[in-house]
């Protein structure tokens, strides 16, 4: 059965239009005799304002969280009233758009009064984006000749009780895919359920952590084995470097399941990083598209990618770290002096991407500023501490970087107007890593952007349309 899982982002589902060419998109691929399941976010910015509700509510604000749910329960009766012109639909989703929003200022309210927010509430409140875009999607396909079924994510994602980051139970999530997914697909019908959420064994609202969507459509792609894994977003699809910073960025055709999941981690916010996992498990291709330019091939990510002749394939930048800096001039090389640190972390829960020692020296970074003070209190029972906010990691990725000579003097050659604060090559042969202060960001990535994709190989990347937007 070819069945293919796409996932259509937040732009991709941001109003009526951009929900009518997703529409498109799916029907197309029924044509062509796929089955799909649909996996939906929340509409654009919608995840961010309901946040900033609950957040505005717990700090005492009701007026200010009721009129941005006000706001949101307008866009999204709009919408609904722009795609679905069957009276009866209509009303019918009108009125359940309607119950939703009544239970969402309910929950505002009971915060605005115990003026407290718990990683649980936030949870089910952002929720909310997800479970209107994907009824109301369910909806505007139907209408538009597409057999659908709405489904709740919640009934399929079954993950732990980390609030928002939770991890998914995947052997629980490929039974309930079986159960409940597989019979609707037999019957040709396509599930249209939202990204991001789930739920613990208590049935509790849950979610993946920010831009989850990517993992859930991944997560349904293992559990039912589909033959393609299929984001859709508002770029071509992987990209050379952010087009935010580089305008002139590349299109990557093809990239390995270990060089995305390396971006993805290290900052490319094109996909979850989480996403790589259930593909690599069962081998499954994933596909980076644009629902804005659906006949662009995109990026096609497999295990084993074609040799490139150029020596990186995409430049990665994480922001939002911050420096710790360890000095301890006596013990630092004794026995079990790193072991101490690193538990420090692990009882906070941080994850360090880098680390750098020297002598008498342990720098460490991280991506978390909420738990700093606290490290670094514990941290100075053992040695010296400062720390630093505002750093940016910057990643090139490419294969066999360490088996070329010279790379790091052409790399650092590149960036040699801008301060260095630690560097890292480690044991991967695909990434190259250094820290900078954020604000040197964008400059640090046009400079190498510059620098290594002059003459990319057209094998891998998209030449002729860059070529095509300099003679426009
Ligand atoms: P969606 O809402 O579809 O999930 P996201 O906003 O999460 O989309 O991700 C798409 C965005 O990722 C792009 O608009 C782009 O600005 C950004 N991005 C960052 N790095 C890259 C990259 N290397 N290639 C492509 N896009 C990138
Ligand atoms: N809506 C969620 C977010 O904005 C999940 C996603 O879009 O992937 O983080
Ligand atoms: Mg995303």
């Amino acid at each position: 059965m070819s069945l293919v899982v796409m996932k259509f982002g937040g732009t991709s589902v941001e109003d009526a239009t951009a929900i009518g060419r997703t529409a498109a998109i799916v029907a197309g691929r029924v044509a062509a005799g796929k089955k799909p399941v649909v996996v939906v976010s929340a509409m654009a910015k919608v995840t961010d304002l309901l946040l900033r509700a609950g957040t505005s509510a717990a700090a005492g604000d009701k007026t200010g969280a009721l009129s941005i749910s006000s706001r949101l329960r307008c866009r999204h009766r709009d919408t609904a009233a722009a795609l679905v012109k069957d009276p009866k639909e209509t009303a019918e989703l009108q009125k359940w758009i309607d119950a939703k929003f009544d239970g969402l200022d309910e929950i505002l309210r009971g915060l605005a009064a115990i003026l407290e927010m718990t990683p649980r509430i936030s949870d089910l409140i952002v929720s909310h984006g997800e479970r209107l875009s994907s009824r109301m999607i369910a909806a505007a396909f139907r209408e538009r000749g597409i057999n659908t079924e709405a489904v709740d994510a919640r009934q399929i994602i079954l993950t732990d009780s980390q609030f928002q980051k939770a991890m998914p139970i995947d052997a629980a999530i490929e039974k309930r895919a079986e159960e409940q997914l597989r019979p609707l697909l037999d019957s040709g019908k396509v599930p249209v359920m939202g990204g991001f959420i789930g739920s613990n064994e208590a049935g509790i609202t849950t979610t993946l952590g920010r831009g989850g969507s990517d993992f859930t459509a991944a997560l349904i792609g293992g559990a039912l084995n589909a033959e393609a894994i299929e984001i859709w977003t508002d770029v071509d699809g992987i990209m050379t470097s952010d087009p935010r910073v580089c305008p002139d960025a590349l299109r990557v055709k093809v990239i390995s399941f270990e060089e995305a999941a390396e971006l993805a981690y290290f900052g490319a916010k094109v996909l979850h990083p989480a996403t790589i996992l259930p593909a690599v498990k069962k081998n499954i291709p994933v596909l980076v598209l644009n629902s804005k330019n659906p006949t662009n091939e995109g990026t096609r990510i497999i295990s084993l990618a074609p040799h490139c002749k150029t020596p990186f394939k995409s430049i990665a930048v994480k922001k939002k770290l911050s420096i710790i800096d360890v000095v301890a001039s006596r013990m630092l090389m004794t026995h079990g002096y790193l072991k101490e640190i690193f538990t420090v972390f692990d009882r906070h829960q941080c994850a360090v991407d880098m680390v750098s020692t020297s002598e008498v020296s342990v720098s460490l970074t991280v991506d978390s500023t909420d738990k700093l003070p606290a490290i670094a209190a514990d941290l100075s029972k053992l040695a010296d501490v400062k720390y630093e906010g505002k750093k940016a990691l910057v990643c090139m990725v490419g294969e066999d970087i360490r088996g070329q000579n010279g790379m790091a003097a052409q790399v650092f050659g590149a960036v040699k107007h801008i301060n260095v604060r630690m560097i890292s090559q480690g044991a991967s042969e695909i990434n190259m890593s250094f820290m900078i202060d954020e604000e040197d960001a964008d400059e640090a990535v046009r400079s190498l952007h510059a620098a290594f994709f002059q003459d990319p190989d057209p094998e891998i990347f998209d030449v002729e349309a860059r070529k095509a937007a300099f003679s426009s």
